[in-house]
């Protein structure tokens, strides 16, 4: 009961925080992230695009599918996976498209040193035993600078007892997925999951 008041209060915080407007960083407010203090997975991504701010939920546009396309092969069904489990980001309001347009922008560091106090919170309330960090700025957050090719395809401990599973960012313009042993890295980091799941009782049902 204590936990989920805590998180509640965070959530107020991130939904009201302009600490990046506030210090010159042209975001758009309003954190997306979703999820529940009973949680036992956590899954970290890079920050909100615009189809996210809009629907107001993470991992909402094509990225999205194809992150629910892994998990469903490791029994989650979408639904089940947003109303039982928790997603949030390095940094979660909109960063905006990037120089020349293409995507959009990767928060500078000093953004993603404002928005840490909020997911070390997360962490620390919603104690996830497992962390999926997708793409290569959450991964840093959790194993290092390490390449994706190291990582991805492993299940790795970490500092808290938790398991990390590393995942590429699931945007169909990431080439580094064009790649056939990527992509069975992706499909080795997937076996761990399933594997995950029923060592740790954690039940898609
Ligand atoms: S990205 Fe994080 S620190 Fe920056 S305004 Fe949004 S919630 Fe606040």
């Amino acid at each position: 009961m204590e936990e989920r008041d805590s998180l509640a209060a965070l959530h107020r915080q991130m939904r009201a925080c302009l600490r990046c407007l506030e210090e010159g960083h042209l975001i758009t407010p309003g954190a997306v992230f979703s999820g529940v203090a009973t949680a036992e997975v956590m899954v970290v991504g890079q920050a909100p695009g615009i189809t996210e701010v809009e629907a107001g939920r993470p991992f909402n546009g094509s990225s999205g599918r194809r992150l629910f396309e892994w998990l469903a092969e490791t029994g989650w069904q979408e639904i089940e996976f947003r109303a039982t489990q928790y997603m949030t980001a390095i940094t979660k309001c909109y960063p905006g498209r990037g120089r020349g347009g293409k995507g959009d922008r990767v928060p500078k560091r000093s953004e993603q040193k404002l928005c840490a106090p909020f997911l070390d919170q997360e962490l620390a309330l919603v104690r996830p035993k497992i962390i999926l960090p997708v793409g290569g700025l959450a991964i840093r957050r959790f194993l290092g600078a390490v390449p994706l090719v190291e990582v991805v395809g492993k299940a790795l401990p970490g500092e808290d007892g938790q398991w990390i599973v590393p995942l590429p960012h699931p945007s169909g313009a990431n080439l580094w997925l064009n790649q056939p042993a990527n992509r069975e890295r992706v499909a080795q980091a997937l076996a761990h999951l399933s594997r995950l799941w029923q060592c740790l009782g954690i039940s898609p049902s």
